[in-house]
């Protein structure tokens, strides 16, 4: 699943190439993103003219500001993608909706094979209504005192656990905590409460630094993510234990990468480098 990094990627490419540019016309492919949609949503056909004001990125979701106050919320979920594609190309069966602009030829598509991303066509205060209920802070903004504030008032979570929880801190998913967790030195079934101040600034930290580089390397490209031109992201080669069961940790090139279900979901980490 596209995470932070991915999303911020996507949102950045975009940003470049479409804030400003005036919508032509924005249609749904398929059924289902529309029999997703909220009670209050607009129609897509409300969108044409409109002029786009504003990209931005909170969590894992992506924010389309437009003129006149509409908005979109665009989740990519598992396998989603938004990229700009040559019109000339057809659209596959996997292409749910798609976006064209006034005096700019590529066209926006919303690509999603397994189907659990969505598109909400809303205004844009009940965006920001629902999105800030669901998140916690940005993990690259947070601050120390904010963090260690919500380590030890949810302490009883897993750190693993505590740090996939959108509530607390917005944007990191499975890829991200491992490789967290690793470069901090901290197991990931222990009680975010047992973290001592130290450790917890250690993980504070290298939030900073691994979701920072992965941002520089475009993301990590798992399996479907690709950025806004299409193009796959290179963290992946910068994976220090995540999905390396069985393999040599490329720290202490000792101990066999190790994996342990945890908060439900499959966590990577060295049983030596990690404590
Ligand atoms: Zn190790």
């Amino acid at each position: 699943m596209p995470e932070l990094p991915e999303v911020e990627t996507v949102v950045r490419g975009l940003r470049s190439t479409l804030e400003g540019k005036k919508i032509r016309q924005f249609v749904f492919l398929s059924p289902h993103l529309q029999q997703k949609q909220p009670a209050m949503a607009l129609r897509p056909q409300d969108y044409r003219g409109k002029r786009l004001r504003e990209i931005r990125r909170r969590g894992k979701m992506i924010i389309f500001n437009f003129e006149g106050g509409c908005g979109l919320l665009i989740h990519l979920k598992m396998t989603g993608q938004l990229y700009l594609a040559d019109p000339k190309q057809p659209a596959d069966k996997h292409t749910h909706a798609r976006m064209t602009f006034a005096g700019f030829r590529p066209e926006l598509r919303f690509r999603d094979i397994r189907k659990f991303g969505f598109v909400s066509c809303l205004r844009e205060p009940d965006i920001w209504q629902k999105v800030n209920s669901a998140l916690g802070p940005e993990p690259l903004s947070v601050g120390w005192p904010e963090f260690w504030d919500l380590i030890k008032k949810h302490g009883k979570k897993r750190i693993k656990g505590w740090l996939l929880d959108q509530k607390l801190v917005a944007g990191i998913g499975n890829i991200y905590s491992d490789e967290i967790l690793f470069r901090a030195g901290v197991r990931p079934d222990r009680p975010a409460g047992s973290l001592s101040r130290a450790e917890a600034r250690k993980v504070f930290r290298s939030i900073r630094a691994v979701l920072r580089r992965a941002i520089e390397l475009k993301g990590s490209s798992v399996s479907d993510f690709v950025d806004s031109t299409g193009q796959k992201g290179r963290f992946q080669t910068e994976h220090r234990v995540y999905d390396r069961e069985g393999q040599p940790c490329r720290r202490c090139r000792l101990a066999l990468i190790q994996r342990k279900k945890i908060a439900g979901r499959s966590s990577f980490f060295c049983p030596t480098c990690q404590k």
